[in-house]
């Protein structure tokens, strides 16, 4: 590929001694015809790329209808789609009037966090909350059942030593956990489920296929650990229950964090799949595990590479293109190629930026919040991320990939969201947009990315209209799993109680 022009260094950007700005300077080739101009090679893989991750309406229609259709088939039939639409074995939402001292602990993927809440009734509520909050080191992801667990039990056992204060457990009481595991898991009761497989990047050995509630009360045991799980949750499921305590309109809850999921309170006489099983409310949570569907996605080449060197190739596609693991990896990808066949950075090719992973979604959000003129933050982001100096027309298509990729995933998470409020609608006319109805979201890439945030609110109400779409509000609720998961053991605690 010819180069027309390099990029000169925007000089003085950031602050970096000349003999090292040296090391990484591009090149110059040729006449420079501009100061701020790339390569014209960057122009056609920009072109395509934002061509084949475009989302116009009747695309998200689609979608949206095969988000419907999918949870159809998979209510019908074990394996009937992508999704799995897996029973929670929650038939009874919180009431308000939960009382006493209950523990949650939730994995979920970066962190663990662990809560203890005190309850107090209808009129007192959450009368006390303390957590703590541990990252999980790396070589635990890819190690044995054991050593996590072993690890997860023991911060638990660190975080109950020091209860006091208002929180207390009535004599003779063992401690009851919610346990919020955000993987696949085939639940068998409220208190126990089988994991399916990990997700979002774990490849812990020995775990698969066996009842995460026992390898936990295994570790509690080698721990000395006196508590006991009351109730296995889903996060998404956590955060139904958690905001559904406050507001009951709640019908659907979303997780766009490091993964992505999302729930919603399904009629028992929709679910054909469902045998024997009697809720005496007529109602119950479905987990949906959405991050698998697949149908109708606007994929390109960069989206299939990534795939293809993923632990998990061919699956979690819909979270491989909507969630905070891997947008940061998809412009990464894509800057590589604009680096190597368009010098988007000069002639040489950053070598930091063939490291898989080293873009991070955060540092995607920080880019596109600086509204600067001549584009410092991305500038210093780019430098100390990638090791590329750029100059500002790179900096610009930069943020133009960021931009592609972060608006395709918020709308596609806003038509998946439409898709489960339309099957809803359809199954009970006025449930869902003859009233309000709340979809309660938690995760930190919907806190953290005001773009990200802004395009799938724009994309539910482009779907839906202005009308619908009047009717349907998107919620963040904070921390609202890890309460939502001590709500759920106290509604199943195996004591005497009357809420
Ligand atoms: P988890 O999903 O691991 O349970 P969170 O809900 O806190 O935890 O989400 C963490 C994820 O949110 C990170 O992996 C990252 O992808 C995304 N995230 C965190 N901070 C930001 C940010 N500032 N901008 C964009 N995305 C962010
Ligand atoms: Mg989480």
């Amino acid at each position: 590929m010819s180069t027309v022009t390099a990029g000169s260094p925007a000089a003085g950007s950031f602050c970096i001694p000349r003999s090292r700005r040296r090391i990484n300077m591009p090149r110059f080739t040729m006449t420079v015809r501009s100061s701020n101009a790339v390569s014209v090679g960057v122009a056609p893989i920009l072109t395509k790329f934002k061509h084949d991750c475009a989302t116009p309406l009747p695309l998200l229609r689609h979608v949206a209808d095969a988000m419907a259709t999918d949870m159809r088939a998979g209510l019908a039939v074990d394996g009937g789609s992508d999704l799995k639409m897996i029973l929670s074995y929650v038939d009874t939402l919180p009431t308000g009037n939960e009382r006493g001292l209950f523990y949650a602990l939730d994995l979920g993927g970066t962190n663990f966090r662990v809560l203890r809440v005190q309850l107090g009734g209808k009129e007192e509520r959450v009368i006390a909350t303390e957590f703590d909050q541990v990252s999980i080191p790396q070589e635990l992801m890819f190690g044995t059942s054991e050593e996590l667990f072993d690890f997860i039990a023991s911060g638990l056992a660190k975080f109950a030593e020091k209860e006091g204060g208002k929180f207390h457990l009535p004599p003779g009481r063992k401690r009851e956990i919610g346990f919020t595991f955000s993987f696949p898991v085939r639940q068998t009761s409220i208190d126990s489920g089988i994991l399916i497989k990990w997700t979002k990047g774990f490849a812990v050995s020995g775990t698969a296929g066996r009842d995460v509630v026992a390898c936990l009360n295994e570790a509690m045991d080698r721990q000395g650990l006196d508590m006991r799980v009351s109730a296995l949750v889903n996060d998404t499921v956590g955060t139904l229950a958690g905001a559904r305590y406050w507001d009951d309109d709640v019908m659907v809850a979303v997780i766009l964090g490091t993964g992505t999921n999302a729930c919603y309170v399904e009629r028992m006489d929709a679910i054909p799949k469902l045998q024997g099983h009697v809720s005496p409310s007529g109602r119950t949570i479905v987990n949906t595990e959405w991050g698998a569907f697949s149908n109708g996605l606007p994929l390109t080449v960069f989206d299939r590479d990534m795939d293809a060197a993923s632990i998990n190739p061919g699956e979690q596609i819909f979270e491989k293109t909507i969630s905070g693991m891997y947008l940061g990896e998809i412009v990464r990808r894509v800057l590589l190629k604009m680096a190597a066949e368009g010098s988007l950075f000069g002639e040489s090719v950053p070598e930091k930026l063939s490291t898989p992973f080293v873009l991070r979604t955060p540092d995607l959000s920080a880019m596109q919040q600086d509204t600067s003129d001549d584009l410092n933050a991305v500038g210093s982001i780019l430098y100390n991320i990638a090791g590329v100096e750029s100059n500002l027309s790179a900096r610009k298509i930069v943020l133009e990939v960021c931009d592609t990729i972060v608006m395709r995933g918020g709308r596609l998470a806003g038509a998946g969201i439409v898709g489960i409020l339309q099957k809803m609608e359809e199954d009970s006319t006025g449930l869902i947009f003859g009233k309000r109805t709340v979809v309660a979201m938690d995760g930190g890439l919907y806190e953290h990315y005001p773009q990200y945030k802004r395009y799938l609110k724009d994309a539910v109400k482009e779907i839906l209209g202005l009308e619908k779409s009047k009717n349907v509000v998107i919620e963040h609720t904070k921390d609202g799993s890890g309460i939502g998961a001590s709500l759920l053991a106290a509604s199943n605690s195996k004591y005497e109680h009357d809420f």
